[in-house]
C-alpha cells in the first residue's frame, strides 16, 4: 500500500510555492535528492545538450508501486511530510512534494519504477503537465526519470537556458555536491554519451572529498561547539581562491550557498588568508533540524539559521581550532559574526573582539597548526600585508569590481625591533616607532565623530563604588559616544555592553573594566582630546603582531613622523 498522501490545502499554502525548476541542473538536483531519499546505492545521471534535450536519472532505490507512482507526479504529493510541524524536523532531502509535478509540467516526462520483488514495474508518461499515461512495464528494481525537451511548452524559459557548456557545468556541480554529501553512493555523470565523472563509493566524506580534490593536500577538521557540529575537509591557504565557489557548504546534509557561512570558515584562517579569498574544500555543518529553515529558498540552496551569528561564531571557532590557527578560548565574549557582512563588510565592521580573539596569544591547540598559520605571524611580522586589509580590497569576490588603487608612497620596510621599539626604513630614513603610540594614532585617526562600538555577546559586569556609579549614570550618553555602552544592573554593579572598535590594523586585548575606566578619565579631558586619550588607553597592550601593519599604514598616510623618531640614513653611516 502506498505511503504517499496528499497535503491538505492549508498545509500546501503554508509552504511557499516556489519554482523548483530553473534549469537542467535544478531538475538533476531534485531527481538526485529523490534517488537518495529512496536509499539508492548506484545512481546515473545522463544528459544531452546540457540537459536541454534529455535528462535521465536512474537509481536502484526502493522504487514505487503503481499507486505511489501515479500519486508522486501530483502537486504536493509527498511521502515525507504529514503536518506542518514536521517541516522543522526534516531529515530527508525532498519534502515539498512538488518537484516531479513541476518537472512533468514543463517537459516530456517519463518515469519507470519498480519495487523489489514486484511482478511488474510501472511506466508513467506525462506531456507538459497533461494527464498521466500509465502502463505496466518490465523493469529492474529502482526508478528512472526521463525529462525530454525541458521547457518545450514554455518558450520564454527555454530561451533563457544558457549555452550547452554552461548548463553542463551546472549539472556537473549538482552531481559533485551530491557525491560530496553521500560518499557511499556510486554516481556517474554522462554528458552527450561521454562519461564525464564517475564517483566510486568511498568510505566516508573525507575519503570522498580527497578523491575529488585529489590535486591538493587537505586537512580534516572535526569539532562541536555551542550546539553546532562540524566536519570539514579543507585546503591550505596557498590554494585559496577569490570567491567561495570551491568551498562546498552543507547544512544538515543539504548543499547551501551562504556567503556569511563561507566567510566564517575563511575567518578561521586568520591572516593567512587575504580578505575575499576562500579555501577549497567541503564543510558539513550539523544543527538540530528545528534551528534551520531549509524552506527559505525554493531550490533549497539558501538556509536561514535561527541563531545565525552563534552558528557562524561556532563554525569559526571549530575550524580555527582544527587548523591550529589560534587557541580560541572558551567563553570569550564577542562574536566574529557580529561583524555582520556583507552590507557592512570591511575591517572597520569587525569587532574589537574579533581581532582580540583572532590574535589572542597562546599555544596552538594540541600542537596542531599544520598550515603553519600560527607561526607565520609570530615569526615574521613583516609578512603581514596591510594593503590587503584596506577597505578597497575587501570586496567579497576579488574578481568582481575594480582593483584597488595602489598607494604611491615609496615602500617602507619594517625589519625588526630594538627593545620595545620597532625599526622601519625608507630610502632615506630609519625610523624607530613605539608600537603602542603608533597604534593609538592609527585608531584615533580612523575614529570619526562618535567612536564605533562592538557589542559584547555577554555583558561584562564590574563592581564600582557609589561615586563611580553615579559618574557613569550621569555620563551614559557621552560614554556611548565613546563606544562604551553600560547600564546599572544593581547596587554598585555596572554591565558593560559595548567596547570601542579599534579597526582592522590594531590588535589589542581589550579589558572591559580598563576601557570603562579609561573612558571615564577621558571624559575629564577636552572633548577634542577624548578620542585620542581613549585610543591610547585601548592600545596600551597592543600586540607586536600588528606593529608592522600599523607602521606601514602611518607611513602611507604620511603620519609616521608624528609618532616616530627618525634618523637620516646618512647619519647612520660609520
Ligand atoms: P518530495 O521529494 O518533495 O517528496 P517529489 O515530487 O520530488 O517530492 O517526489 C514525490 C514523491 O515521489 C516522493 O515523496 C517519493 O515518495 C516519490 N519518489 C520520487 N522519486 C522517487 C525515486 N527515485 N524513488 C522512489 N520514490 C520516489
Ligand atoms: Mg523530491
Amino acid at each position: 500500500m502506498g505511503s504517499i498522501r496528499l497535503l491538505d490545502d492549508a498545509l500546501a499554502d503554508q509552504i511557499a510555492a516556489g519554482e523548483v525548476v530553473e534549469r537542467p541542473a535544478s531538475v538533476v538536483k531534485e531527481l538526485l535528492d529523490n534517488a537518495i531519499d529512496a536509499k539508492s546505492k548506484v545512481i546515473s545521471v545522463e544528459i544531452s545538450e546540457g540537459g536541454r534535450d534529455l535528462i535521465r536519472v536512474s537509481d536502484d532505490g526502493v522504487g514505487m508501486d503503481r499507486e505511489d507512482a501515479l500519486m508522486c507526479v501530483r502537486r504536493h504529493a509527498t511521502s515525507k511530510l504529514r503536518q506542518f510541524a514536521d517541516l522543522s524536523a526534516l531529515t530527508t532531502m525532498g519534502f515539498r512534494g512538488e518537484a516531479l509535478a513541476s518537472i512533468s509540467s514543463v517537459s516530456r516526462f517519463r518515469l519507470v519504477t519498480c519495487q523489489e520483488g514486484a511482478l511488474a514495474g510501472t511506466e508513467i508518461r506525462i506531456e507538459g503537465g497533461a494527464e498521466a499515461q500509465v502502463r505496466d512495464i518490465g523493469a529492474p528494481r529502482g526508478t528512472t526519470v526521463e525529462v525530454k525537451e525541458l521547457f518545450y511548452n514554455v518558450p520564454a524559459r527555454r530561451k533563457f537556458l544558457k549555452a550547452r557548456q554552461t548548463e553542463t557545468h551546472h549539472v556537473g556541480e549538482a552531481c559533485l555536491r551530491t557525491a560530496l554529501a553521500h560518499p557511499a553512493i556510486r554516481l556517474s555523470f554522462v554528458s552527450n554519451a561521454r562519461r564525464v565523472r564517475e564517483y566510486l563509493p568511498a568510505e566516508d566524506r573525507s575519503a570522498r572529498a580527497r578523491a575529488i580534490f585529489n590535486d591538493q593536500p587537505l586537512l580534516d577538521v572535526d569539532g562541536a561547539h555551542d550546539g553546532v557540529a562540524l566536519h570539514a575537509v579543507l585546503g591550505g591557504p596557498e590554494r585559496a581562491r577569490a570567491g567561495a565557489r570551491h568551498l562546498y557548504l552543507f547544512v544538515n546534509g543539504r548543499p547551501v550557498v551562504d556567503r556569511a557561512l563561507a566567510r566564517s570558515v575563511a575567518f578561521a584562517y586568520g591572516d593567512a588568508l587575504e580578505m575575499g579569498r576562500y579555501p577549497a574544500g567541503v564543510v558539513f555543518v550539523e544543527l538540530p533540524p528545528a534551528e534551520v529553515d531549509v524552506n527559505a529558498h525554493p531550490q533549497k540552496t539558501e538556509v536561514r539559521f535561527a541563531r545565525a551569528s552563534r552558528v557562524f561564531d561556532a563554525v569559526t571557532r571549530i575550524v580555527a581550532k582544527g587548523l591550529g590557527t589560534r587557541s580560541w578560548g572558551e567563553g570569550i565574549t564577542g562574536s566574529v559574526a557580529a561583524a555582520k557582512a556583507p552590507e557592512t563588510s570591511g575591517p572597520a565592521a569587525r569587532s574589537a573582539d574579533f581581532w582580540k580573539e583572532r590574535l589572542a596569544p597562546g599555544p596552538s591547540v594540541e600542537g596542531k597548526d599544520r598550515w603553519g598559520l600560527a607561526t607565520a605571524l609570530k615569526d615574521d611580522p613583516g609578512t603581514y600585508d596591510p594593503v590587503s586589509e584596506t577597505p578597497a580590497k575587501l570586496a567579497d569576490d576579488a574578481e568582481e569590481g575594480p582593483p584597488a588603487p595602489e598607494p604611491s608612497v615609496p615602500p617602507l620596510r619594517v625589519f625588526g625591533r630594538v627593545g620595545s621599539l620597532w625599526l622601519a626604513a625608507s630610502r632615506e630614513l630609519l625610523w624607530a616607532v613605539d608600537p603602542q603610540r603608533a597604534a593609538a594614532s592609527v585608531v584615533s585617526m580612523t575614529w570619526g565623530e562618535s567612536i564605533p562600538a562592538q557589542r559584547l555577546r555577554f555583558p561584562e559586569r564590574v563592581e564600582v563604588d557609589a561615586n563611580t556609579a553615579s559618574a557613569i549614570e550621569s555620563a551614559i550618553d557621552a560614554l556611548i559616544a565613546m563606544g562604551v555602552e553600560c547600564t546599572a544592573v544593581g547596587e554598585g554593579t555596572i554591565a558593560i555592553h559595548t567596547l570601542p572598535t579599534l579597526g582592522p590594523l590594531v590588535r589589542a586585548t581589550l579589558d572591559p573594566p580598563a576601557v570603562l575606566d579609561a573612558a571615564l578619565r577621558a571624559l575629564e579631558s577636552d572633548p577634542a582630546e577624548r578620542a585620542k586619550a581613549l585610543a591610547h588607553a585601548c592600545c596600551a597592550n597592543v600586540e607586536d603582531a600588528c606593529a608592522a601593519a600599523v607602521i606601514d599604514r602611518l607611513h602611507q598616510e604620511g603620519l609616521l613622523e608624528s609618532v616616530a623618531r627618525a634618523w637620516p640614513a646618512s647619519d647612520l653611516r660609520p
